[in-house]
């Protein structure tokens, strides 16, 4: 077996793991592998042991490589934060965008998204730890951002996303999943009909499966460290 398919599979029994402890389904927990810096070679080696849903930061890599495996039938999630004038290219090669934190984003995405896909699947990715450094709209300004999406044509809200700050703080960390969960909830209250909780990597994901994360980003515990972008 490569490292890849080991580390895959080691990656899906953490999540069965913590699953059984939040007494959850391990169906209820996606695992999407975030191959950015990783090589196409790399993204089909996981693809050949049954990883389907690739997670990338970076545009023109990501591009390079949706092309080059565009054969295997992978579905594709960009999860880096986007610039306006760079939005084409995610309307076009992309089924989700993780990292939706302001309206002017997503109207453009709805415009340019290709009448012949399904709708692009979003998240609207939410600053739970209050630094100004991140990307992500306040925790205050998501509901209405929330509605406002959710009223595109061809978008489809599916929920929330978030990196909480780098903390060793387990009881903090917790609250700031537990945060989005939250978030996430009031808006099913009126009626939104938000199925995903896109939170947890490699390190945290025991803690974000805790509190409910339907969608875990995992590049580093599948691929290895990645050398500096
Ligand atoms: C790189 C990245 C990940 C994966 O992080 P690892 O620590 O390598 O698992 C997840 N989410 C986002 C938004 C990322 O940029």
């Amino acid at each position: 077996m490569t490292t890849i398919a080991a580390n895959l599979q080691a990656v899906k029994q953490r999540i069965a793991k913590a699953c059984a402890a939040a007494g959850r389904a391990p169906e209820s927990v996606a695992l999407l592998a975030v191959s950015k810096t990783w090589a196409a070679d790399d993204v089909g080696v996981a693809a050949a042991s049954g990883q389907l849903a690739f997670g990338e930061n970076y545009l023109q890599e990501a591009e390079n490589k949706i092309d080059a495996l565009a054969d295997l039938g992978l579905e594709w999630h960009f999860i880096g934060p986007l610039q306006s004038n760079k939005t084409r290219a995610v309307a076009e090669k992309f089924s989700w965008l993780h990292t939706v934190d302001r309206f002017k984003l997503a109207e453009r995405l709805s415009t340019q998204r290709p009448p012949g896909l399904p709708p692009l699947q979003v998240c609207v990715q939410v600053n739970v730890s209050g630094e100004s450094s991140k990307s992500g709209c306040a925790p205050e300004a998501a509901a209405s951002l929330a509605r406002e999406i959710a009223a595109l044509p061809h978008l489809r809200l599916r929920g929330l996303m978030t990196i909480p700050e780098p903390t060793d703080d387990l009881t903090l960390l917790r609250s700031r999943f537990a945060l989005l969960r939250q978030l996430r909830d009031r808006l099913n209250d009126e009626g939104l009909a938000l199925d995903t909780l896109s939170m947890g990597m490699s390190h945290d994901l025991e803690t974000a499966i805790l509190e409910g994360a339907t969608i875990v980003r995992v590049g580093t515990a599948i691929f290895g460290e990645r050398q500096r972008h």
